[in-house]
C-alpha cells in the first residue's frame, strides 16, 4: 500500500488496501488464484515469495493486507474459520501451564475451545466479568499469558473497556486479545486502544453476506506476527482463495453496511424498549446500558446486534423465534439479512449448566439492512 493509502480514510482502505490492479492485465479486482503451487525460476527462485498455497496465496495476501489496514495493525492473517484463527493464536502464544482469562459470557465456541480442547493440552483458563477489577482478580501474574476480551459480548452485549484492560494485561506481563467480531473494524479498532491482537470471525460482519465461513487475526507487533505466521503455516488452517475473495468482496461495503445495521438496530431498539411483552433490551446504545459510556468512548456507533428478554419465559422466546417472517430463524449474525435465534437452545447450548449459561427467555437478533419498518412490523407480529 502506498503512503497515501495508509493515511486514507476507512472507506478508501476498505476498497483499495492490500491490492494494486494486476500489473499484467490491469484487473481491478484480485483474481481468485486457484493454484496450490507456483513455478520457480530455478531452485528457490520464487516469484513474489510464493511457494505453496498453504504458506501464501495471492488472493489471501490481498485479504490479509486489507484487514491489517482496516485494524491499523502490523500484519493480518486469514484462516478457514474464526475458531481456526483462535486455535492458531492460542497455540502460537501459549504452552502447557499457561493461563488465560476470558469473559464469563464469551462466544460459546470460544468457551468450548478453551474448556474442551486447550485445557487438555495444559492451557488453563478462568472466566471473569469484563470490568477491570474482575479481570485483575483473575490474573495469575507469571502464568497468565492472555487476557481475552469480547466487546460487545455475545449474546448479552456486555462492554469491556479495551484501554483499561490493556493496562491490566500489560502490567501483569500478559497480552490483550480482543474478539472484534461484533463491532467490526468499522465501529472499533482495538489495536489503536492498546490491544495486542484482534480476532475476527469474518463469517459475520466482515464478510457480511452469510456466504462464507472465515477467520482473521491482526497483530500489532512484529514478534507476535512471526509466531502467528509460523503457526498459520505449520498448522495449516488457512483461508482458501475462493473464501478469501468472497470475504474481500464483502469488506468493500463494510462501512455502508455497518451504518445501516446501526440505523436499523436503533429503530428496532426504540420499538422493543416500549413493548409490553419485552422485559429487558440489551443494546450498548441505550443510555441505561451499564457499558454505554465506555461503548460511546471506544465505538463509532453501536452496531446491529440486539438481545431482549420477553415477559413470557422460554416458551414465548421460542415462539417469537419461530413466528418471524423477515427475520430468519438461524445461527450466525452480521449478514445483510436479519436473523433471529434462541441463544439458550442454539448458539449457546454448549455453555448450558456452566457459569456462562444464558437466560432461557432471551432472544438474540442480528438486525440486517432491510427496510427498518418491515423489521419492526415483523417483530411486532411475532411478539403478538
Ligand atoms: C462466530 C463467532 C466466532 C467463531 O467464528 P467461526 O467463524 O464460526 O469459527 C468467534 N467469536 C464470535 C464473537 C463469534 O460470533
Amino acid at each position: 500500500m502506498s503512503e497515501q493509502q495508509q493515511k486514507a480514510g476507512f472507506e478508501t482502505r476498505a476498497i483499495h488496501a492490500g491490492y494494486e490492479p494486476d500489473p499484467t492485465t490491469g484487473a481491478v479486482i484480485p483474481p481468485i488464484y486457484a493454484t496450490s503451487t507456483y513455478k520457480q525460476d530455478g531452485v528457490g527462485g520464487l516469484r513474489g515469495g510464493y511457494e505453496y498455497s498453504r504458506s501464501a496465496n495471492p488472493t489471501r495476501t490481498a485479504l490479509e493486507g486489507n484487514i491489517a489496514a482496516l485494524e491499523e495493525g502490523e500484519r493480518g492473517f486469514a484462516f478457514a474459520s474464526g475458531l481456526a484463527a483462535e486455535d492458531t493464536l492460542v497455540r502460537a502464544l501459549c504452552t502447557p501451564g499457561d493461563h488465560v482469562v476470558f469473559p464469563n459470557d464469551a462466544y460459546g465456541g470460544t468457551f468450548r475451545l478453551f474448556d474442551k480442547v486447550q485445557q487438555r493440552w495444559g492451557v488453563e483458563y478462568t472466566p471473569a466479568g469484563h470490568d477491570v477489577e474482575a479481570v485483575r482478580a483473575a490474573m495469575r501474574p507469571g502464568s497468565t499469558k492472555l487476557v481475552w476480551v469480547e466487546t460487545p459480548t455475545n449474546p448479552l452485549l456486555g462492554i469491556a473497556d479495551i484501554e483499561a484492560l490493556a493496562g491490566v494485561a500489560h502490567e501483569a506481563g500478559a497480552l490483550l486479545v480482543v474478539d472484534n467480531t461484533f463491532a467490526s473494524p468499522y465501529l472499533q479498532q482495538p489495536l489503536t486502544l492498546g490491544a495486542d491482537v484482534v480476532v475476527h470471525s469474518t463469517t459475520k460482519y466482515v464478510g457480511g453476506h452469510s456466504d462464507v465461513v472465515g477467520g482473521a487475526l491482526v497483530v500489532r507487533e512484529h514478534g507476535i506476527a512471526e509466531a502467528v505466521e509460523f503457526h498459520q503455516n505449520a498448522m495449516g488452517a488457512v483461508a482458501g482463495p475462493f473464501d478469501a475473495w468472497l470475504t474481500l468482496r464483502g469488506i468493500r461495503t463494510l462501512a455502508l453496511r455497518m451504518e445501516r445495521h446501526s440505523d436499523n438496530a436503533e429503530q428496532v431498539v426504540d420499538f422493543l424498549t416500549t413493548h409490553p411483552q419485552v422485559q429487558h433490551v440489551y443494546y450498548p446504545g441505550l443510555p441505561d446500558h451499564p457499558g454505554h459510556a465506555v461503548a460511546a468512548k471506544q465505538m463509532r456507533r453501536f452496531g446491529g446486534m440486539v438481545s431482549f428478554r420477553v415477559t413470557g419465559g422460554e416458551a414465548q422466546a421460542l415462539a417469537v423465534c419461530e413466528r418471524t417472517e423477515v427475520f430468519t430463524l438461524g445461527e450466525s449474525l452480521g449478514g445483510v439479512e436479519s436473523l433471529i435465534e434462541h441463544p439458550g437452545r442454539m448458539t449457546h447450548a454448549s455453555v448450558a449448566g456452566t457459569e456462562l449459561e444464558v437466560p432461557a427467555d432471551l432472544v438474540r437478533i442480528s438486525v440486517g439492512i432491510e427496510t427498518a419498518e418491515d423489521l419492526v412490523a415483523d417483530l411486532d407480529r411475532a411478539l403478538g
